[in-house]
């Protein structure tokens, strides 16, 4: 016997009972992104594995460890993505939607893809919500980013659960002057730092900062800090950002040791973190990338832009009890017909009823089945009425109208006046 199939570890079927949950959520984002007008942008899911190793990095944990890539059958070799400013930079560009200055803002949601130890809140394939920003170099457009997050946790009831943690990482140049004094400081101290740190220390200092180990945390704390060595046009950058979110009352607290895994990072990075799902505790992070595009072939384009992983949020909006109530019933009427006749009749009626009310949730029972049959799964359905048709209804035609939930006895309906009847009773979405 062959053995069973199975989904890839750390690659989820999310289930209907989930879905509700997941387009709520996405539903929430897109109509808050929609409002402060950025555009959704789809891009594939896979690329040319040479854009991710220019774009993040050689030196980071995705590219040296966590990439899903393979070669075609020409012999290209080709990556699943494991995030979405590289390829959204690189269909801007293809596309030339930001030259001359053209100002981009821009969403978008899916799947990414990154070979990690599976664990709660930690996935092979996971899903994200992120937003690039061209063209634009102010801290006006980093704060509108925090706000816009701000309010989402509002919308969801997440404010109490989260904390927004900021850091400025400074131009290029002052991050070359920072990491020359923290390579001098740490390679004093380099016996006493972990492996990984040391490593880290020759190809990528600043991911030292990032590090859980404890001994290496307690070194860090005399370790010199970028606050000191960054230039005035960046420390104003940063005033200016402090300062909008003081004007709407966004908490924040400021991390000198937030550096954000990728490498293209200048300026502002900020993460908000949750300590309601253990490890995995950041649910949105981001910053600003002004030296990106040119980076990748472009002209010099100020970025901007974060990402959110969806499976976190979700997971948090079950852990603290913030799944509204109204997900959980999907059907708002059942429809139950006895017979042939008044099958025929009922679906007749059926599709009337969805033109006059397009939003109502109708359910029509398939199958046949005896009375008990039908309205057991009229029950099941989670419905909040029961629509009954047969020989007798169909005479007269009327239906019977039974509240499922509840009180109130049972009534005949006449089919013309239905569709109105319904609208009194059912709370249309
Ligand atoms: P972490 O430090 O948790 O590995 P990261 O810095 O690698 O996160 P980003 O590349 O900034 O993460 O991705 C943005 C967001 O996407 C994260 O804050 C998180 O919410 C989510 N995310 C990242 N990797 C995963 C994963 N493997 N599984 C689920 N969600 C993820
Ligand atoms: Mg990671």
């Amino acid at each position: 016997m062959s053995k069973s199939l199975q989904a890839i570890r750390g690659m989820n079927d999310i289930l209907p009972e989930q879905t509700p949950l997941w387009r709520y959520f996405e539903g929430t984002v897109a109509r808050l992104l929609d409002n402060y007008g950025y555009r959704q942008i789809r891009m594939p899911i896979v690329e040319f594995t040479e854009l991710f190793k220019r774009s993040i990095g050689e030196v980071t944990d995705i590219v040296e460890k966590e990439m899903y890539t393979f070669d075609d059958r020409n012999g290209d070799s080709l990556t699943l993505r494991p995030e979405g400013t590289a390829a959204c930079v690189r269909a801007v560009l293809e596309h030339g939607i930001t030259g001359g200055g053209q100002v981009q803002k821009l969403w978008y949601v899916g799947p990414m893809f990154r070979h990690e130890r599976p664990q709660k809140g930690r996935y092979r394939q996971f899903h994200q919500i992120g937003l690039e920003v061209f063209n634009l170099e102010g801290p006006d457009i980093d704060a509108e980013l925090i706000v816009m997050t701000w309010r989402l946790w509002g919308e969801l009831g997440l404010r109490d659960a989260v904390k927004l943690e900021l850091n400025s990482l400074g131009t290029s140049e002052s991050r070359g002057r920072y990491r020359e004094a923290l390579v001098e400081f740490l390679s004093a101290h380099i016996d006493k730092l972990d492996e990984d740190s040391q490593r880290r220390l020759k190809t990528n200092p600043l991911r030292v900062l990032d590090t859980k180990n404890a001994e290496t945390q307690a070194i860090l704390v005399d370790a010199p800090k970028m606050a000191d060595y960054l230039d005035d046009e960046s420390r104003a950058h940063f005033e200016g950002l402090k300062a909008r979110l003081d004007a709407v009352g966004i908490p924040y607290v400021i991390n000198p040791k937030l550096v954000r895994g990728l490498d293209y990072y200048s300026k502002t990075v900020f993460e908000w973190v949750t300590d309601k799902l253990g490890a995995q505790g950041t649910v949105c992070a981001g910053g600003r990338y002004d030296g990106l595009v040119e980076q990748m072939g472009g002209k010099p384009t100020p970025g901007v832009g974060f990402a959110m992983g969806i499976e976190r949020l979700v997971l948090m909006l079950e852990a603290l009890e913030k799944v509204p109530e109204e997900l959980s019933r999907q059907v708002d009427v059942y429809l139950c017909a006895f017979g042939e006749a008044a099958e025929l009749a009922a679906l007749a009626l059926s599709e009337r009823v969805r033109d006059q009310l397009p939003n109502l949730r109708l359910q029509i029972n398939a199958g046949a089945g005896s009375f008990k049959s039908q309205f057991k799964k009229a029950d099941k359905s989670g419905a909040l009425y029961a629509l009954i048709l047969g020989d007798d209804e169909l005479a007269q035609q009327v239906v019977g109208f039974k509240p499922l939930r509840g009180q109130g006895e049972q009534q005949s309906i006449a089919w013309d006046a239905l569709a109105a009847h319904l609208a009194t009773c059912v709370v249309q979405g």
